[in-house]
């Protein structure tokens, strides 16, 4: 914020970068129509285009109020090819991205970067760093490859890497999918790398009304972990474990597993029920299947807020039930009501939870960036609890915190575990 009161980014109020980037990908999107369809080939990823806005409008470009800028599409052929992959309509991504106004998120991260989302809820526009983006461009052939091999993963989507230039500034930013739908009340949310050292959200950030702790706040607040039926489990951490080689074989750290936990059981609370949880002999309400709860009301809402209901997800696989079967036709609770796409679960209470979560923040590379950080540090801190780390030291201290720490395996089915009707 600068001293005129006005929200910038790098010197740019985010009001007009906003318009202007929208203006940007609608051109980019909508002029790709012209281009016939064909498969990928390798120099499509080094491709970059670049069109001009001046002020007064072009025959390419409409007039706007802003400054000159040029806008520029990294491998427009290739991310048209990935978001096809994923079932996204080229009318679709455009009315999504450009239509509507984006809401711009509060980023708890020490990176600066904004956060928009799109008023669908779909997709995330991230900025990132010069050496995030080059990172990205230089990663794109193995990781679509790797994406198109393997719907089955949990590591973020990318569907367009843009950039505005204007009074010599660059402001590179990506599209990527949204994790945590507005629509589902998050009742907790973690960003969890599974080190310790700093790992504990700030005062500040804690003292928001929906805050993304971190690891050490995940290890007070769920001793236990979140318990999982074995078929969740195992395929949620057959994933992750896929997942996290490939980031490995990339030299990638830093990155986080974001989570996000909704309560069906507070909800219910929540909504005045006196059915407690501690004090039920059987757990037979069916579930995920639960379809109705005993209260005189019969069918209750579990999940329905401010009137919103939870539309269907543009993108394939993007859910994170979704994510780690990779079925996109997945039986869930017929109730409309019911928020789709979270993976079942308890907590150590037996409350019935409904887990959203995947990988984020991939585009620090240990080889380009991390070198003379971790030199410094290893020599003042314990190696064992620095994040900044090598990266196969990284990639397995994240698996086996997700496998054996955040999530645990419910071994014998007992009384308040999750339990489907048949
Ligand atoms: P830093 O580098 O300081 O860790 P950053 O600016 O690179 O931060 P990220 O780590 O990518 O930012 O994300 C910061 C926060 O933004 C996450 O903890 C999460 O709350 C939210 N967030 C990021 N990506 C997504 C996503 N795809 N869906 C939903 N929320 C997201
Ligand atoms: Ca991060
Ligand atoms: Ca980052």
């Amino acid at each position: 914020v600068n001293h005129a009161g006005v929200v910038t980014y790098k010197k740019k109020p985010t009001s007009e970068l906003m318009a202007a980037i929208q203006l940007g990908m609608g051109q980019s999107i909508g002029g790709l129509s012209s281009k016939p369809e064909r498969d990928v080939l390798m120099q499509d990823f080094a491709v970059v285009e670049s069109v001009f806005f001046p002020k007064e409008g072009s025959n390419l470009t409409p007039a706007h109020q802003h400054s000159d800028y040029r806008f520029k599409t990294y491998a427009p052929v290739a991310f048209r090819y990935f978001r096809e992959l994923f079932g996204i309509q080229p009318d679709d991504f455009m009315m999504s991205l450009c239509d509507e106004p984006l809401q711009e998120l509060s980023n708890p991260g020490a990176s600066g970067s904004i956060f928009y989302i799109t008023q669908d809820d779909e997709f995330i526009i991230k900025t990132v760093q010069h050496k995030e983006a080059d990172f990205l461009t230089k990663l794109l052939p193995g990781y679509f490859l790797n994406h198109s091999q393997n719907p089955r993963t949990l590591l973020p989507k990318y569907y367009g890497l843009y950039c505005y230039q204007c009074g010599g500034k660059n402001i590179r930013f990506t599209v990527m999918n949204n994790l945590l739908p507005s629509s589902i009340k998050m009742h907790e949310k973690y960003d969890l790398k599974g080190s310790t050292y700093k790992r504990k959200a700030s005062k500040s950030e804690r003292a928001k009304s929906n805050p993304t702790l971190k690891d050490l706040d995940f290890n007070e607040n769920h001793p236990e972990g979140i318990l999982m039926e074995k078929e969740y489990y195992d395929a949620l951490i057959k994933t992750l474990n896929r997942d996290i080689r490939v980031l490995e074989s990339f030299k990638i750290m830093d990155f986080s597993l974001l989570v996000g936990i909704h309560n069906l059981d507070v909800m219910e609370r929540e909504k005045g029920h006196t059915r407690v949880v501690s004090e039920c002999s059987e757990y037979d309400s069916g579930y995920p299947h639960q379809d109705s709860v005993d209260t005189q009301q019969g069918k209750v809402n579990t999940s329905l807020q401010r009137g919103k209901s939870f539309k269907t997800r543009l993108a394939q696989y993007s859910t994170a039930l979704e994510s780690i079967t990779a079925k996109t036709d997945i039986e869930e609770n017929e109730d409309e009501n019911f928020p789709p796409g979270g993976i079942p679960a308890r907590n150590q209470k037996g409350d019935r939870l409904l887990i959203y979560l995947g990988i984020i923040d991939i585009l620090q590379s240990y080889r380009l960036k991390k070198r003379l950080e971790h030199q410094i540090k290893s020599l003042v801190i314990d190696g064992d609890t620095i994040s900044v780390h090598r990266p196969g030291y990284y990639a397995n201290r994240f698996a086996t915190y997700c496998a054996t720490r955040v999530f645990k395996k419910i071994q014998t089915p007992l009384k308040h575990s999750p339990s489907k009707k048949k």
